[in-house]
């Protein structure tokens, strides 16, 4: 049920060259369907529901108007002056609702392909394809919060000068692991830093703030007690050294105890649930005290075991696109089911989901932001597009209404990517940066998934998969 998408290089060819070359231009017309077109000057969408990402209730019958690549109006307004613009065009969305794209401020680019993990899989190739998978779900930027090489830097150069499609590129740099530890995908040395001494990360974090990363990154855990944990003084030395250098740090955390150790030293967001055990008061007034953002990565514990027990929602087309056959089969064959009940880690995994379904919630209603993330991309069974999909459907489970979750997943993930002024809402002045969905995802979370087109700096993109009707 995929669609079909053109030569991908050519894409990014073309994106490059429009507005400035009328043959290209022309030449887009014959080779591409007119939904891939759309970057007219202005369109004034009307007749939508309206959710605007800011938490304010729902506009019905709203309307939203684009100009190139941002947002000029967005409300109960009169769409009759904007239509009237020259060149202007009018979309009238019959009932469907207008909500901003999603945004994932923990995912992992180059790192998987197919089902395998390798140092070779980080090429434009691999990386483009991922990123316009992101794109087709709704996901329009994605922060890959370590693991780069140094080429995604030329890679993030590239798209912002309209070479290379898909979601937008931000990036955390290599990362800070433990030696021998954490984090242990098979990977290169070029793609994370293990510091020693203190002296050594300092001097990694400011090789790193060199290159000009939108985050630093750190991986304080033990692996379920598999592997030894970054020593205080390391990751205190990372913090430190990435403020002085204006830069923010989330990490990798598992335990209550080692995120308060770390907030107390500064720490910006928390990458993970907390899922060992509830978080406390302590805990909730440190994120306060340092306005730190927290990120549950809940499709994370559950992917490492959910698919085992065939939920109905690995029939639905949104999860079938974004697994290849392989995997599939793999992951719906007898054997899978029967390898994963005798696995010890996967009482230990449901555990962890349950505890982050409870601190998130815990979290959230303290008034702390919530940003929006999957870990997405760092193993083969956390599929971009799909993983981000149904995160919202977790956090709902969670106990937020779908509301929150639109709101974490747009407005607070754009501010935790350090982006906020640019994207996450529809407001005037920000980014053309939104999802066209048939139903009201209000009612049911799950209508994310019903995606009629998505729009990425005011260019009109396919969804990845067609949802049932
Ligand atoms: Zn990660």
């Amino acid at each position: 049920m995929r669609r079909q998408r053109p030569n991908k290089v050519t894409v990014g060819r073309l994106f490059h060259f429009r507005g400035v070359c009328a043959a290209a231009t022309a030449l887009e017309i014959l080779i591409f369907p007119c939904a891939l077109l759309h970057a007219d000057p202005v369109t004034v969408f009307t007749g939508a529901r309206l959710i605007d990402g800011t938490g304010q209730p729902p506009i019905e019958n709203g309307t939203l108007v684009i100009d190139g690549d941002r947002i000029v109006a967005a409300g109960k307004i009169d769409p009759a002056p904007f239509a009237a613009k020259s060149g202007a065009r009018l979309v009238q969305c019959g009932g469907e609702t207008i909500m901003p794209s999603l945004i994932s401020d923990h995912s992992h680019l180059g790192v998987v392909k197919g089902d395998n993990i390798s140092a070779a899989n980080f090429t434009p190739e691999n990386i483009q394809a991922a990123l316009e998978q992101y794109e087709g779900y709704g996901v329009t930027a994605v922060l890959s919060l370590g693991m780069n090489k140094d080429s995604l830097y030329t890679l993030r150069d590239q798209q912002r000068a309209g070479q290379f499609a898909g979601a937008d590129i931000f990036t955390a740099d290599r990362g800070l692991g433990a030696v021998s530890a954490a984090p242990p995908q098979a990977i290169g040395p070029d793609q994370v830093d293990r510091p020693a001494t203190p002296e050594e990360a300092r001097k990694m974090v400011r090789e790193m703030a060199a290159r000009h990363p939108d985050m630093i990154k750190c991986w304080v855990d033990d692996l379920f007690g598999k592997a030894p944990k970054m020593p205080p003084e390391i990751y205190g030395a990372i913090i430190d050294e990435a403020h002085k250098n204006g830069l923010r740090v989330a990490a990798h955390i598992f335990y209550l105890e080692d995120t308060k150790a770390l907030l107390r030293d500064g720490l910006d967001v928390v990458a993970h649930s907390v899922r060992d055990k509830p978080v406390d008061q302590e805990f909730l007034d440190l994120m306060k005290a340092r306005h730190a953002a927290y990120i549950a990565t809940l499709d994370l514990d559950e992917s490492q075991f959910s698919y085992a027990g065939h939920p109905q929602w690995m029939e639905s087309a949104a999860f079938r696109a974004a697994a290849s056959p392989a995997l599939l089969g793999k992951w719906l064959s007898p054997e899978y089911a029967w390898r994963m009940g005798k696995n010890p880690m996967t009482p230990l995994n449901r555990k962890a989901l349950a505890q982050g379904l409870q601190n998130i919630k815990s979290v959230h209603d303290a008034g702390i932001l919530v940003g929006f993330g999957t870990d997405s991309g760092a193993m083969p069974t956390r599929l971009p597009g799909w993983a981000e999909q149904r995160e919202l459907q977790l956090m709902v489970e969670a106990g937020l209404t779908p509301m929150d979750a639109i709101v974490c997943a747009t407005r607070n993930a754009a501010q935790v990517l350090g982006d906020g002024k640019n994207r996450g809402t529809l407001e005037p002045g920000k980014r053309a940066d939104f999802l066209l969905l048939a139903a009201n995802p209000l009612d049911d979370i799950g209508n994310t998934t019903r995606l009629v087109a998505i729009y990425h700096g005011g260019k009109r993109i396919e969804p990845a998969f067609h949802f049932s009707p």
